[in-house]
């Protein structure tokens, strides 16, 4: 695949750079889709079933046995090639003095598996746990919990820190996502259809504040419409040729 010269100068020139990322990056690193996820035991369930305040409050059991299995499948998970490439293009921008933000939809953490320092996770982790009672939050990196639903200090219980349906996205994430996507004039949209909120407004948040976008994906999206460059292909395949592009301008 060839990187078309204007996006090579763009790279190498832009100093302000924002992606955003989803599901699309972490299906490569065998990361299954929420619903491809609901197989086997969990087949039987509708969604709200399992990702609703409400099927908390009515079974927390169920609800958080089935987030800790996902939990321990993301902590099994290995970061691939385009999540590197994003974390060694944080490197580059920065050692330069020049700005670049990571946004993800993506709950599984393999942004900061692979290295990546500053992300901002418009969903959440699923390493994450947080008392419903204190509010009191920290990573879980270990094995799966003994009873369920977890329990904090306090007594009360713990949640994954995730955004359910019916749920406000994380206010600070999203106020940072917007002001990176305000002020950026490098756009990556990389294994999301940018068609449902919040990508969707971030995209062209981007877009009418004049930033050229870039989309990565194997297939075009209707995202694809608004993009200067379309990049066909994986991002494990793409990204590693951005970075290399980024990481040139240094020498
Ligand atoms: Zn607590």
């Amino acid at each position: 695949m060839n990187i078309p010269d204007e996006l090579i100068q763009a790279l190498q020139q832009t100093a302000r750079v924002t992606v955003m990322t989803g599901a699309g990056i972490s299906q490569e690193s065998g990361i299954p889709t929420f619903r491809d996820a609901m197989e086997g035991l969990w087949a039987k369930y509708d969604p709200a079933e399992l990702a609703t305040p409400e099927a908390f409050e009515r079974d927390p059991e169920r609800v958080t046995r089935w987030y800790d299995e996902r939990r321990m499948k993301c902590l099994s998970a290995r970061p691939n090639a385009g999540h590197h490439a994003l974390a060694r293009m944080e490197s580059a921008f920065q050692d330069r003095g020049d700005y670049f933000v990571l946004i993800t939809q993506n709950i599984d953490g393999l942004h900061r598996s692979a290295g990546s320092r500053d992300v901002i996770e418009l969903h959440g982790s699923i390493r994450r746990w947080r008392c419903v009672a204190c509010n009191r939050a920290r990573d879980e990196d270990g094995g799966l919990f003994e009873t369920y639903p977890p329990r904090c200090e306090c007594g009360g219980m713990r949640r994954p820190d995730v955004v359910w349906f019916g749920e406000f996205l994380p206010e600070a994430a999203v106020r940072r996502a917007t002001a990176a996507s305000l002020s950026c004039n490098l756009f990556l949209s990389v294994g999301t259809s940018g068609v449902v909120y919040p990508a969707a407004d971030l995209l062209n948040t981007a877009k009418v504040a004049g930033a050229k976008i870039v989309e990565v994906n194997p297939e075009p999206t209707p995202a694809s419409a608004f993009a200067d460059w379309m990049l066909p292909g994986r991002a494990g395949d793409v990204l590693p040729k951005l970075a290399e592009i980024t990481e040139r301008k240094r020498m």
